[in-house]
């Protein structure tokens, strides 16, 4: 290390880590530190989109966490995937861009986070981004994170559309400007063929500024508090471990399983918790990683014929061709996630708000060998965009090294398996529907048998999984209890602040990725100083009543 004096450091270098390191960083007179347990980012595995797949298999890159065991799904355990390298986990997402429905942000507002309602928030989801579609009130045309619309060129997206409509439902032309609900061709972090992380958006282009410092490969073990006020870091490896100083905050960004876990390592959260494991208290914050949210999900598999999928494109010749159209021209599947359309809709019209989403594949993925390979077909994901059960994450251990417990807790609400229940029968609606009938499409998962409440409950049980949104776990609030106030600073620790997944109040009716960007901008701007930028006066879509 160059510097050793810090007026900032920020733990983290994911998805709020880069955008608050890149911001503050701005001011050539703040020294700024960005520490990261993980590597780089530089491989193509990580830049091509089509090796997603790969990525999700990559161990070197991710934390490698488990929950579980869960109480509600008959004590299986879940593996919850999260990265941990340069650009976080947008270094390893399936690049899907859903910014939230405008009601989630103003149900925020409504607990008292005024501040933080659609109008205030919008400003920042336009400056955060450039929509190749161009910008208007709603869209951002100059920001860093690219943003494009999938080309949906394979005819089974289009089939997905039109059942949709034939089933009731509407496309809405931008689901991330005036109206989110409905069916959608999907949009995606993706610009000429490559990954848009946060890394390459916002850290890549600033790496050379001569105020900030990125220390990689290590793993911040604790926040130093002295009297109340956070000092520093303590990071590295047991006996070869120190801490670095700053002199104005330190900046959580650790995302919503290490952040509490770092809070807890610093004798910030629950005294009964912290007394189990020999950790004294140097503040008390018992809502510490209570609040664990998520989007519980379930696969949908249909067969179809082989030529009917596009799986038909991706034999050995094919995968051949990809690779060499990617590397060659950017051009081809190499540049596709495969999630080209979506929706997010409504199963019941007592909720304002779409609650179940749909990620539609025109291929299957089957587990063969240990690895996940495209078969022959078509599936759903299913998910739950605002489930009323909650869960935690608490510490197994004192050591950072080893990984808390996370329990999600799913399906622990009643309601939240009758959602699912009925997500799945409105995904059986519309491949019901008369622009389905030319292709031979027989549903395999869960299986044109299971068709009773009973048999859908049990199936969820057994197979209902992760969307990979943790969030929550150190709420922002304006009550006592919440662990940050409305901007983003630690209630019961002076000069730390947290900005990630796990301070949503209740997580987004979306992927996390465009909403967690968002609050780092907008936390960014506190942190400075700066005014916040004007609140927007766009309108958004509601259902009639
Ligand atoms: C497999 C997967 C697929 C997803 N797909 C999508 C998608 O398609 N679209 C979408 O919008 N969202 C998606 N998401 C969610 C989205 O990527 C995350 O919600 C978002 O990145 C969270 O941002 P964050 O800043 O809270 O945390 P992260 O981006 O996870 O960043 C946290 C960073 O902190 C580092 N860190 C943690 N602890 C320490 C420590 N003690 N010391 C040093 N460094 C530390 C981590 O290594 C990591 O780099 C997906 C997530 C995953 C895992």
């Amino acid at each position: 290390m160059v510097n050793t004096q810090f007026d900032y450091i920020v733990v983290g270098a994911g998805a709020a880590g880069c955008v608050v390191a890149s911001r503050l960083s701005e001011e050539p007179s703040v020294r700024v530190l960005l520490i990261e347990a993980g590597g780089s980012d530089r491989s193509p595995i990580i830049t091509m989109p089509g090796a997603l797949s790969f990525v999700y298999q990559h161990r070197q890159i991710q934390w490698g966490y488990r929950s579980g065991p869960e109480p509600e799904l008959g004590g299986r355990t879940i593996d919850e995937k999260t990265g941990r390298v340069l650009g976080g986990s947008t270094s390893i997402n399936a690049m899907i861009c859903n910014r939230g429905n405008p009601m989630d942000f103003d149900g925020w507002a409504d607990d008292g986070l005024k501040d933080w309602d659609f109008a205030h928030c919008l400003p920042y989801f336009r400056k955060l981004e450039t929509f190749a579609d161009g910008p208007n009130p709603w869209r951002g045309g100059d920001g860093p994170m690219r943003i494009s619309r999938c080309k949906a060129s394979h005819k089974l997206y289009d089939t997905f559309l039109r059942g949709g409509e034939q089933a009731g439902f509407e496309v809405t032309p931008d689901h991330n400007g005036y109206r989110q609900e409905g069916l959608h061709v999907a949009q995606s972090f993706i610009h000429e063929g490559v990954r848009w992380s946060a890394s390459r958006a916002y850290l890549r282009p600033v790496r050379q500024r001569g105020n900030l410092e990125v220390l990689n490969q290590t793993l911040v073990r604790r926040v130093v508090v002295e009297d109340g006020v956070a000092t520093g870091v303590e990071v590295g490896d047991g006996a070869l471990s120190r801490v670095i100083t700053c002199e104005r905050e330190v900046v959580l960004c650790a995302g919503a399983i290490n952040t509490p876990q770092l809070l807890m390592l610093s004798g910030v959260g629950d005294p009964d918790q912290l007394r189990a494991h020999g950790i004294a208290t140097v503040a008390e914050a018992r809502a510490v990683g209570r609040n664990l949210q998520n989007h519980p999900g379930v696969d949908l598999q249909f067969a179809t014929r082989r030529e009917d999928s596009l799986v038909s494109e991706l034999d050995a010749l094919g995968q051949v061709k990809l690779g060499a159209e990617w590397i060659l021209r950017r051009k081809g599947l190499g540049t596709t996630n495969f999630f080209e359309t979506g929706a997010f809709l409504r199963t019941r019209s007592s909720v304002a708000f779409p609650n179940v989403q749909y990620e539609f594949l025109p291929l299957r993925r089957a587990v063969r060998g240990g690895k996940i390979v495209a078969v022959p077909g078509f599936q759903f994901w299913v998910d739950l965009s605002r489930p009323e059960s909650r869960g935690s994450v608490t510490l197994r251990s004192s050591d950072p090294a080893e990984h808390p417990s996370i329990v999600f807790n799913h399906l622990a609400v009643r309601q939240d398996v009758v959602d699912l229940i009925d997500a799945i029968r409105l995904a059986r609606r519309m491949t019901r529907q008369p622009a389905w009938e030319s292709y031979r499409a027989d549903e395999v998962v869960p299986g044109p048998d299971v068709e009773s409440d009973a048999d859908l409950e049990r199936f969820l049980r057994e197979k209902v999984g992760t969307s990979y949104h943790p969030s929550g776990t150190c709420r922002m609030g304006v009550d006592a209890d919440a662990v940050v106030d409305g901007e983003a600073r630690v209630r019961a620790v002076a000069r730390l602040r947290i900005v990630d997944a796990s301070i949503m109040p209740r997580v987004v009716t979306a992927n996390l990725n465009a909403a967690v960007l968002m609050m780092a901008e907008k936390v960014s701007d506190l942190i400075r100083g700066k005014a916040a930028l004007a609140p927007a006066d766009a309108p958004y879509y509601r259902a009639p009543a």
